[in-house]
This record gives C-alpha cells, sequence and structure tokens, in this order.
C-alpha cells in the first residue's frame, strides 16, 4: 500500500506523512573487521546467474487450493450476490474439524452505508447439497465453516459457500463505491469471505481488517472469477478474460489468472475487481504480457499515456531485476481513497486523491509514477512472494518501498527522486529528541501497543536498511540476492529469516552482524569520541569512538564510517574509511600534528544526528608533547650542539691545566 497525506498551504508545505502503503593495516590499526563486501564480489562472479527462468510451480511438491468465485454485480446497491465454491487443500501437518474465513468488508470506512458480508448459506457440492454447520462472529469479522468429515492433511475438501456483499458506499478505504456519474468507481475488494492462512505460528491468523499496516495475509491459490454485470459498465479484475457471454442486459465475465508462457491457471493470493461506466482503458502488451491501465475522465489529463508509460517502465525494469513476471495481465486501475495506492495480485489500485493535490502537474506525475511503481513492485514482494503482513509487515513493504527507489535510480538516475523527505535525514534524526524506540521487526499489534509509528518504520527506516544491506555487500550482490530469494519464495510465504539465509548461502557466511542489529536493535548507533589523544613521541593519533547506545541495544553494530584528520590550519592530513564495531579503538601514525578529526556521515551511515544539516561528529585533539624535549628543544639536538662540545671544550681545559702544571 501506499499512504501519504499532503498538508498543502500557500507557503508549500511539502509531503508530511508517508503511510500504508547497516596491528596495523595501512598504516591503521583497528579491530578486526568483516571484510564482507570484498569476499561477497568474489562469490558474485561464481554465482552469475539468468534472471529470467521459468516459473517452478511444483519444486516442492506444492498443492493449492481452488476457489470458484460467481458474482452478480448490482451497481443500484454497491453489492453482489455470490457463490463461492471452495476445494480448499490442508497444506499443514494437522487435521481440521473447521476453517474459519475473514470477512473483512465491515471493518472498512464508511459514511452512511457500512460494508457487509451477509451468509446465506454453506452447504456441501454434490448433488443433493447438504447444509454444512457454520457460525459468524460478526465482532471478529470471521464466518468459521465446520467439515463434514475430518480434513487430513495433504487431502482436500469442497463445500459452498452463498454470500451476499455490499461494499462501503463514500468512505475512502480499500472497497468502496465513490463518485458521481461517469465518474464513479465501485472497488471490490476483500469482498468475499477470505480463507485464513494455518502456519506453525500463529496456528489460524485469524487478525480482524486492522487500521495499521496493509493487515492481509493469503496463500496462494486458483481462482475463478465470474461477474456478471450491466452491459454499459467496465470491469477490470484479477487475471485473464477467458470468456464474456452476453445476455440480454447483463455480460458475464469469466476471469482466471492464467500464465503468460501456456495460458494454465496460476495461484493468486486474493482477487479483485473494479467496475466503472466511465472507465477509459490503455494497454501495451510486452513479452506478452498485457499490462492496462483503467482511469475515470476527470484523470485524463493526468493518466492518459503517462500511467502506462510509468507501469511499462516499472514492470521491465522488475522482470529484469527481480525474475519473471508468470501472468498474462496486470491492470493498474484508478480508484478513490485516502492514501495513495494498494496492492493485489495482478491488480493495483492508485487513487484519485493525487490528481487533488495544489501542486504543479509535473509534481502530481512524479507523485502518480512513484505510487504506480510501488504498487507494481508488490507484485513480487507480496502477491508471488508473501508475507505475514500483521507480524512482518515491514518487509514486503521495505522491499517495495527500496524497490521503487531502485527504480529511481535506473530510471531518473537519482536514488532519493521520490524522496521528498530524505531516509537518512529522517532516520538519522527520527526520535532524536524524546528518545524513543523505534525497532523494525515488529507485529502489528506490537506497533498499537508501542504507539511506534508504522508508516516511519515501513516507509523509511525498512527501505534505508535495505539499502544499507546493498551498500555494505555492494549493489551487484544485493540484486543477485533479491533475485536468488524471488526465485526460492515465489508463491510461498518468507520471512525475514529466509532473506538473510539466501544471502548467506550465496556469501557464504553469517551475516548476524548485518541483520540483527539493524532490524532487532530498538536504537540506531549513537557514536562520540571518548578519546583524541596525539603522543608527539610515538607520533601516533589514538581514536576511541564509543556507542552511547551500545549498552541499551541487544546487538552490536559494525558500518565503515569515513574518518577525517585535520591539522590546526584546517588542512586534511589524514582520511580513510573506518569500521566502527561498537567501541572502537584507533590508532594512526601521523607525522603532521593533528588538531582535531572528524567522523563524517555522508551518504551511507546510519547514526543518530541531533540535526539533520550537520551530518558529522568532531572533537579536537589533546597532544601529548614529546618527553626529549626541554623547552621545546630536542634533547639529541641539545646533546649534539651544546653537551657535545662543552665536554671537548672541558677536556681540553683539562689538558691544558695538565701541561701548565708540568711547566
Ligand atoms: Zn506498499
Amino acid at each position: 500500500m501506499y499512504w501519504c497525506l499532503i498538508i498543502k498551504s500557500k507557503s508549500h508545505l511539502l509531503l508530511i506523512l508517508f503511510f500504508v502503503c547497516f596491528c596495523f593495516n595501512n598504516g591503521l590499526y583497528m579491530e578486526q573487521v568483516p571484510r564482507i563486501s570484498e569476499k561477497v564480489e568474489d562469490i558474485s562472479r561464481i554465482n552469475e546467474k539468468e534472471l529470467n527462468q521459468t516459473p517452478e510451480l511444483s519444486s516442492n511438491g506444492v498443492e493449492f487450493s481452488s476457489y470458484n468465485l460467481s458474482v452478480i454485480f448490482n451497481p443500484s446497491t454497491s453489492s453482489v450476490s455470490g457463490n463461492l465454491t471452495v476445494n480448499y487443500y490442508n497444506n499443514d501437518p494437522v487435521d481440521f474439524e473447521q476453517i474459519p474465513f475473514h470477512l473483512f468488508l465491515s471493518g472498512m470506512q464508511y459514511v452512511s452505508r457500512e460494508g457487509d458480508i451477509d451468509i446465506l448459506n454453506v452447504t456441501t457440492v454434490s448433488e443433493p447439497k447438504t447444509p454444512l454447520n457454520f457460525t459468524v462472529d460478526e465482532q471478529a469479522q470471521l464466518l468459521w465453516v465446520n467439515l463434514s468429515t475430518t480434513l487430513n492433511p495433504y487431502e482436500s475438501i469442497s463445500f459452498e459457500i452463498e454470500f451476499h456483499s455490499i461494499i462501503p458506499d463514500g468512505g475512502l478505504d480499500r472497497a468502496n463505491s465513490h463518485g458521481e456519474g461517469n465518474n464513479t468507481i465501485f472497488k471490490f475488494t476483500s469482498f468475499y469471505p477470505m480463507p485464513c492462512v494455518y502456519d506453525e505460528f500463529d496456528g489460524w491468523n485469524t487478525d480482524p481488517y486492522l487500521d495499521v499496516g496493509d493487515p492481509f495475509y493469503h496463500d496462494m491459490a486458483y481462482y475463478d472469477l465470474i461477474i456478471e454485470a450491466p452491459k454499459n459498465i467496465t470491469i477490470a479484475a484479477t487475471g485473464e478474460l477467458i470468456d464474456k457471454i452476453n445476455k440480454e442486459a447483463t455480460i458475464v465475465h469469466h476471469f482466471s489468472p492464467r500464465s503468460v508462457e501456456n495460458f494454465d491457471p496460476l495461484p493468486v493470493r486474493e482477487v479483485t475487481f473494479a467496475a466503472s461506466e466511465g472507465y477509459k482503458n490503455e494497454w501495451e502488451i510486452i513479452n506478452d504480457v498485457n499490462v492496462s491501465t483503467y482511469y475515470i475522465p476527470n484523470s485524463e489529463e493526468m493518466w492518459e499515456n503517462n500511467a502506462l508509460d510509468y507501469s511499462v517502465a516499472a514492470f521491465n525494469l522488475f522482470n529484469d531485476t527481480f525474475g519473471f513476471y508468470p501472468y498474462s495481465t496486470l491492470n493498474i486501475v484508478e480508484e478513490y481513497a485516502l492514501y495513495l495506492g494498494m496492492e493485489y495480485p495482478l491488480q493495483v489500485y492508485a487513487s484519485e486523491i493525487i490528481d487533488n493535490y495544489e501542486y504543479s502537474t509535473a509534481v502530481k506525475k512524479q507523485i502518480l509514477e512513484k505510487v504506480i511503481v510501488h504498487e507494481i513492485a508488490h507484485q513480487w514482494w507480496y502477491n508471488l512472494v508473501g508475507f505475514d503482513e500483521i507480524d512482518w509487515g515491514f518487509l514486503d513493504e521495505g522491499l517495495t518501498c527500496w524497490s521503487t527507489d531502485y527504480y529511481a535510480e535506473i530510471i531518473h538516475g537519482n536514488w532519493e527522486y521520490f524522496q521528498w523527505t530524505k531516509y537518512y535525514d529522517r532516520v538519522r534524526t527520527y526520535y532524536a529528541d524524546e528518545y524513543l524506540p523505534s525497532k523494525i521487526n515488529q507485529s502489528a499489534y506490537d506497533l498499537i501497543a508501542t504507539s511506534l509509528d508504522w508508516v516511519y518504520i515501513s516507509y523509511y527506516k525498512s527501505p534505508l536498511i535495505f539499502e544499507k544491506i546493498c551498500r555494505t555487500l555492494g549493489e551487484s550482490n544485493f540484486l543477485i540476492g533479491l533475485s536468488n530469494f524471488f526465485e526460492q519464495y515465489k508463491f510461498e510465504i518468507a520471512l525475514l529469516s529466509n532473506l538473510q539465509d539466501v544471502f548467506e548461502a550465496f556469501i557464504g557466511s553469517s551475516l548476524d552482524w548485518l541483520f540483527f542489529p539493524w532490524f532487532d536493535n530498538d536504537y540506531i548507533p549513537n557514536y562520540r569520541f571518548t578519546k583524541c589523544g596525539y603522543d608527539e613521541n610515538t607520533n601516533k593519533l589514538t581514536v576511541i569512538i564509543a556507542d552511547q547506545n551500545e549498552t541499551i541495544n541487544d546487538y552490536l553494530y559494525s558500518q565503515q564510517v569515513m574518518l577525517y584528520v585535520y591539522d590546526s590550519g584546517d588542512s586534511i592530513i589524514y582520511s580513510d574509511y573506518v569500521w566502527i564495531n561498537s567501541t572502537t579503538t584507533i590508532v594512526i601514525p601521523l607525522v603532521d600534528i593533528p588538531y582535531n578529526v572528524r567522523l563524517e556521515y555522508g551518504q551511507d551511515v546510519i547514526a543518530q544526528l541531533g540535526d539533520e544539516n550537520i551530518t558529522y561528529i568532531e572533537s579536537l585533539v589533546d597532544v601529548e608533547e614529546e618527553k626529549g624535549k626541554i623547552f621545546g628543544f630536542d634533547v639529541s639536538l641539545l646533546l649534539i650542539f651544546f653537551v657535545v662540545p662543552l665536554i671537548y671544550l672541558i677536556y681540553k681545559l683539562k689538558i691544558k691545566q695538565k701541561r701548565n702544571s708540568k711547566n
């Protein structure tokens, strides 16, 4: 998802709130540090691989559930009458007596008409159809279907759910009907009973619709989506339109997610559709994939040609970089929402709200581009590789934000092109005053309990930490790691530890030192100089840098920071990247007498700062004067030029005295 409220005033206020949506050596002694980046580059040559590979669906013999979702859409009531035929495959090593389904619509915002999914009936599939017991828990937004027989592991069971759904009116949430005349959009998301995920961590994940993050967690399944709608309405939906039946006043559309290679059904995590009388449609076929945009007449100036251009550029880049997009369709659809955009498999939404911002057309188009690129990246990091967005929502959002900025780097030559508030500035100064913890690896519930800003965690800190890992490992290595991760976990659910494991397998050594502190510490490093001393006897500068947050964090940070040493004339007499591994002692041989030292954070260092404009810390150097000097004079010179001649004179004088006494 992409969330952004833009505060507007005449004094050009910028984007404010984004939501939802890391001895002696070259004359330098330091503690033993990992030289990972050099090591990684060697390995990368061995592991060069083709990025575009045929998807291997059943590499681990995985089977999927299949759903036939058939609805009749009634625009006058913003509702659908539906039938969901379930063929549920138990991919867990436990027996099930019942299966829960989410009923999310009632949790969404509305103006006058609440969203609702009314369960009418649950029956067996085979004739004669016999009713199955079910319970609806309105509060928990859950339907529990009691199975007729125990469902054993790796077996399937079928039943049908008859339901009626109304989407919220006017509200600007994920599902709604909104707009006027030709510009009305009916957006059907989470509009059917959605099977909950069973996992080893939580058992059944029965979380209700949450206000924090994108509260969605779905297994892959095959879907047929059949929508009967009035003839004058354009439908944009998940999957290929494989059949269209004309009736008297309606058209029955049959959509199904299909393989671009052989047109076989491919699984997705969920389905959605949007309907409007006014939708304009543009498309381009890229490598046989139909990339389409759908927008309302009011947004023609913003969307026409531009939206499709952004979509094609993002699709091509991610397809070439992360891995092969296996489906035959991808829709980018305009919606009404308070946030900027939202991802669903094969169909993403970008909000009409962008058009209403009081910015120049150029800036609004830049925002639209960012949103489209972001939501398309979610096809790789959400749909294809799935995540538990309740427990680890930062993962797909962080990878998606990182991917968006990678697009900015490649397409616009500037990694920070879309960062109206730069990640480095925000993260270095965030909570610097209040000194509150900002650990990334937290669940949506943890974030609610600690009142921690989910927007900050997911849209600023997480992508910055992925960038930190990228710059530490080297970009080409990071990209190979990501594509390996994609190949290994597509169609599955992945954890942060899976991502780390893939990078470690590729690099051949543990990356605990890189992943653990940046994702699991409460605080970022806060460096201070605790000693800066120059010894004129040895001509060595000793610098001790301490991380003030070392004792309150669980893991020690390691990162490279540029160290400058200046003389009293403000000239640089030494500069090099140094590894700071928690509290670090650095000894530098120097002939020139140093005056001050500076740690420059530049563009790569994540460390706490009080002011985003001052990107360094510094300290004066204590100079310990040489013990071999008297009043500043070198003792050896004194000996040579003063004492030796004196002894010689005394010797001469004594000989003269001896000669005189003999005379
Ligand atoms: Zn997102």
